[in-house]
């Protein structure tokens, strides 16, 4: 579990945090956890995600488990500075699907005394990097890597397979289209569709 550092309110500093791993790790609910616990300490606190990830509701971070937050969809990482405005941390959920720029974003938002909490996939079904995620990576300060269950084996998952042979990218997660395996399982079964094809 990441343990938040004390802050000295007379020398705040920004600093970027990263919740990444494979689908149904737990990343989102992480993210809710740090920022609720934020919004107890009074300290003011927006939430962004991408405006497509609109899987279960339009303004609302919401994990499987439907532990929601509100959160503000927003089109690109730039609108993110025009909107931070004069808070204390910045929540970004699903951060993968966001543009190359949101890297800078957290770095501007860093540098101007904001905690910026990040919650993204590492890899996409390919099991490439996705997106701006390894830049945020690059840049962070903190890094927690959080595993799902392989459903194959038990092991600790970090591939988000997808079931389904739809080669688009950005298909949205469900639970019917994407299961978590871990490094074996996911060559495996690279392996026994090579053959059948
Ligand atoms: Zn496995």
């Amino acid at each position: 579990m990441f343990l938040e550092n004390p802050v000295d309110p007379a020398s705040r500093r920004g600093w970027i945090e990263v919740i990444t791993g494979s689908m149904f790790s737990g990343k989102t609910e992480e993210l809710i956890r740090r920022l609720k616990r934020a919004r107890i300490a009074n300290q003011r606190v927006e939430i962004f995600k991408p405006m497509l990830d609109v899987r279960y509701s339009e303004n609302e971070v919401v994990s499987h488990d439907s532990n929601a937050i509100r959160s503000t969809p927003v089109a690109g990482s730039g609108n993110i500075l025009l909107l931070a405005g004069d808070v204390e941390v910045v929540g970004i959920d699903e951060a993968q699907f966001f543009d190359r720029g949101l890297a800078d974003v957290c770095n501007q938002l860093a540098n101007s005394g904001i905690r910026v909490i990040v919650a993204g996939l590492d890899m996409d079904f390919k099991g490439k990097p996705f997106g701006p995620m390894p830049d945020i990576l690059a840049m962070a300060e903190y890094i927690t890597k959080v595993h799902a269950v392989c459903v194959r084996c038990g092991n600790l998952a970090q591939y988000s397979h997808r079931k389904s042979h739809d080669d688009q990218v950005l298909l949205l997660g469900e639970k019917e289209l994407y299961e978590p395996l871990c490094r074996r399982c996911y060559n495996l079964r690279e392996e026994t569709e090579e053959k059948s094809n």
